[in-house]
């Protein structure tokens, strides 16, 4: 095992969660949700009748004017980041 695995396995103990990410991703987002800029960027929703804000997963932009790509797993840890947004309610779904 080189240096640079054991180092990451040390920054990865604490992997994402729905609340949380992993500090190297963590270290890499932008500030701000639905930033409009390069890099790594928090996507939040807000539902506009309650007004409630749900964070539906990290984006990776190209540009500022690039609207992002949803991350389905972390990067950094592989954890599973998208189930922000998988629990969006499916219209149509009768089962
Ligand atoms: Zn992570």
């Amino acid at each position: 095992m080189s240096a640079r695995q054991s180092a990451t396995d040390d920054r990865s103990m604490r992997r994402c969660t729905l609340d949380a990410y992993c500090q190297p991703l963590e270290d890499r987002l932008e500030p701000d949700a639905n930033a409009r800029r390069k890099g790594f960027v928090v996507m939040v929703l807000m539902n506009m009748t309650t007004g409630d804000t749900r964070k539906v997963g990290v984006a990776y932009k190209t540009s500022a004017k690039d609207p992002g790509l949803m991350l389905n797993v972390c990067p950094f840890c592989g954890a599973e980041i998208d189930a922000g947004f998988k629990n969006q309610p499916v219209s149509g779904d009768t089962a």
